[in-house]
């Protein structure tokens, strides 16, 4: 007989598991449940001004080659390589990343360039004592002048808290081995060789990063797999530590063997029935962070050519710019014009995050104006998606509470949480894709693959990347 398995998403991760779980009909009958009305979770594609977009910028990047074969197989090899342009705009001036030691000099300004240095030199000398927070850590390694320019204003506005009340896993996962002097280096070097975070070019899918999920969700129907859209889980039901089926939101039961749960671990327990409710006070006090984009389009083909810009700008509220024009023309077809997204970070319990569309029009309109990015033409067009729990908040301590969920989660047969919320992992779509990899080879084979080890700061596990996605 076989195994039923219930799978709560269709990102990435649920997407990468269920695929392989359902070639195997005879063993597994699977059903997903999705609250959205499509695939692709933050990685999902939309059409807007008759365009494609993604939901923010998705550059692919791995090292591991099951993922990238998996990936590309996936894409139905329907990719096209993009040189990666994408810099950081600080002071209304470009900043190449990796930083090129003489430019950042000459457009920092001397005085700014010798006291980078310097603070760069002191933390030689005298190194930061306390690593464990962003702030620390950062400075430790880059000195704490450049932590201000580059790294500070950045990470405030995206994570709506000070560096110091950051863990310094959010620096060790995006950031792990590079310096300042690993940046010098790569920028004086004749050696092609480059740090793994620096990479120069990537595949991108030709429909836009969401359309190789589309594929999968698409392929997955045609072999019968019931795929529930617009149909939201409230959680799962637990009896003697086996999951026994989800619950929907509209109060139906459903019975399964195993749950593979990818949607914010927080949500899933908290409105559990049978978990420990130590595990459901832990779980309240984890926090994710929400998005909201805005989109509009300009009447110009030629802003500027990086696919996003980090905007380090003190007076602006924006953290990233994409410009869609600059990826791959199957994108914007044969439309005239750039389609740029503007993102702004927030908390459900703020204001902004319910604040009508005209605000964020304004504010990103102000924005542009202010950067000059826009070259002076009104946007004419603009469109809103709100991204809730895109983020999961790497606040100092947050491991003290999530290892306990985690031990407990372990306990309990059939229920198996993946994903970046899912898992409360900073994963970006090859993490994601690693971990349904692993957990299907878990089912499958019965394999014995740490999922929580994935994404963590484990070289096996780990696959260089520094954006800040
Ligand atoms: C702005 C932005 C930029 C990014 N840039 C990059 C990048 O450049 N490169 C990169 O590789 N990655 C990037 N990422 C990260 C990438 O989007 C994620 O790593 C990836 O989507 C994670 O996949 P997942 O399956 O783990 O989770 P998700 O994509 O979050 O999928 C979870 C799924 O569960 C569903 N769900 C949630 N709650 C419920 C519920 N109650 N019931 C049913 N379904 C539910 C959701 O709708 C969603 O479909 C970026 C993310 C953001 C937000």
């Amino acid at each position: 007989m076989s195994q039923k398995i219930i799978i709560i998403g269709t990102g990435p991760a649920a997407l990468t598991t269920s695929s392989i779980l359902s070639a195997r009909p005879n063993k597994y009958e699977v059903e997903i449940f999705e609250k959205e009305n499509r695939p692709g979770g933050l990685a999902a594609s939309i059409d807007i001004f008759n365009q494609t977009v993604d939901l923010g910028p998705h550059r692919f990047f791995t090292h591991d080659k099951e993922v990238s074969d998996f990936w590309l197989e996936a894409s139905k090899r329907k990719t096209a390589k993009v040189k990666r342009l994408t810099r950081i705009f600080y002071k209304n001036k470009f900043f190449s990343y990796p930083l090129k030691p003489f430019e950042a000099l000459c457009k920092l300004g001397i005085g700014p360039s010798i006291a980078v240095i310097f603070s760069y030199l002191k933390q030689k000398i005298k190194p930061e004592k306390n690593i464990t927070t962003f702030e620390g850590w950062v400075s430790r390694r880059f000195g704490k002048k450049l932590f201000r320019i580059f790294f500070k204003t950045y990470s405030e506005k995206l994570w709506g808290l000070s560096c110091k009340e950051l863990d310094a896993d959010f620096a060790s996962q995006r950031i792990k081995k590079l310096s300042l002097a690993s940046a010098v280096f790569s920028a004086f070097s004749l050696k092609k060789t480059k740090h793994k975070t620096l990479v120069d070019e990537f595949d991108y899918p030709k429909g836009g990063a969401g359309s190789v999920y589309d594929g999968l969700a698409k392929q997955m129907q045609e072999n019968g797999v019931e795929i529930h859209f617009n149909k939201a889980v409230k959680g799962v039901r637990i009896k003697d530590n086996k999951v026994i089926g989800c619950i929907l939101e509209d109060g139906t039961f459903k019975e399964a063997d195993s749950i593979i749960s990818t949607m914010p671990i927080d949500q899933l327990l908290i409105h559990s029935e049978g978990i420990d409710d130590n595990i459901k006070t832990l779980a309240k006090k984890l926090k994710f962070r929400n998005t909201v984009l805005v989109y509009t389009k300009i009447l110009s083909n030629n802003l500027f050519p990086d696919q996003w810009l980090y905007i380090h700008n003190t007076n602006t509220d924006t953290g990233r710019i994409s410009n869609f024009r600059n990826w791959v023309p199957e994108l914007y077809n044969n439309e005239e014009g750039s389609v740029l997204c503007l993102e702004y970070w927030c908390n459900t319990e703020d204001e902004l995050w319910t604040a009508p569309n005209s605000v964020f029009e304004d504010i990103a309109k102000n924005d542009l104006q202010k950067t000059g990015l826009n070259k002076n033409i009104e946007p004419n067009e603009y469109k809103i998606v709100r991204l809730k729990d895109s983020y999961p908040i790497y606040f100092y301590g947050y491991k003290d509470v999530l290892a306990p969920i985690v031990e407990y989660i372990k306990t309990i047969e059939g229920l198996h949480l993946i994903g970046r919320g899912g898992s409360y992992k900073y994963n970006n779509q090859d993490h994601s894709i690693k971990m349904g990899l692993l957990l299907a080879d878990n089912i499958i084979n019965g394999a014995e693959h740490d999922l929580w080890a994935v994404n963590t700061d484990f070289d096996s596990y780990q696959e260089g990347e520094n954006a800040n996605s």
